[in-house]
């Protein structure tokens, strides 16, 4: 597990144009630069990637929302891992809520989390149930989504990988509302659990787990210190440039 705690900024299909993209970049990476017991991810649009890429810092690195498997060929509208390490992108978001409920399997984020690897690229799997019942379903569930996702990846080869606990209940615009740390700490030990069982207990550890659903500089801090995460993936609030500059300053408080 790293000591740094990892802050990604998740902004979607926003803004709209480069103007708007690179103020809202250069804001971050300002902040960023001062935090150096913070690593901070932005990860942009793809269009905007290029145009970010020779402004990477050592506080501040680059990310991308999702990619294909394949390292080049016949496959329009795709990005290849090749193509993100080429533009100095060194995180990718993979299983993202949003490309899953546009068809994506666990077979297929497994062969993307795979090719990431290939080309030193930092994984986020995300994974998270639509609703948490009191059966306990939800929990089935996350591991069915860790396993299928991870695979035969062997456990030597997982040194890149980081999960991202996102309940879809939490996330987005129609969310009900963010988790809480206490339920949010069960869970982190359940998914070292599961990955303890499929590997072994220093791999589990190993993985960075990071929290995303509703954060913004309110709740930051809590889940921080509470829900026994090392980090935070932010929709919404990295858009805000006063609010994740405040969910940076909070992080590096965070003893
Ligand atoms: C997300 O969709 O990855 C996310 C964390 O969204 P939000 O922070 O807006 O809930």
């Amino acid at each position: 597990m790293k000591t740094k705690q990892l802050i990604v900024a998740n902004w979607k299909m926003n803004p709209r144009t480069p103007k708007e993209a690179r103020a809202l970049f250069q804001s971050t990476k300002r902040t960023a630069g001062h935090l150096t017991k913070v690593q901070t991810v932005v990860c942009p649009p793809a269009v905007f990637l290029g145009l970010f890429s020779p402004l990477v810092s050592r506080n501040c690195f680059l990310g991308a929302q999702d990619m294909f498997w394949e390292k080049e060929g016949a496959y329009t509208g795709k990005i290849s891992p090749a193509q993100l390490h080429a533009l100095n992108v060194s995180y990718v978001i993979l299983g993202h809520s949003e490309e899953r409920a546009l068809g994506e399997t666990n077979e297929d984020i497994q062969k993307k989390i795979r090719a990431a690897f290939e080309y030193r690229l930092n994984a986020i799997l995300c994974i998270g149930e639509k609703e948490r019942d009191h059966e306990g379903h939800y929990l089935s569930f996350l591991k069915e989504q860790i396993k299928k996702s991870l695979g035969k990846i062997p456990g030597k080869e997982l040194g890149r990988l980081i999960i991202a606990y996102e309940p879809i209940w939490a996330i987005g615009a129609l969310a009900k509302k963010a988790d809480t740390p206490r339920a949010l700490l069960e869970i982190v030990i359940f998914i070292r659990k599961v990955l303890s069982d499929m590997y072994d207990k220093s791999i589990a550890f190993q993985i960075s787990i990071l929290y995303g659903g509703s954060v913004n500089a309110q709740n930051a801090e809590a889940f921080l210190k509470d829900g026994g995460v090392n980090g935070l993936l932010v929709g919404r609030a990295s858009l805000d440039t006063k609010e994740f500059t405040e969910i940076l300053k909070i992080t590096k408080q965070i003893k």
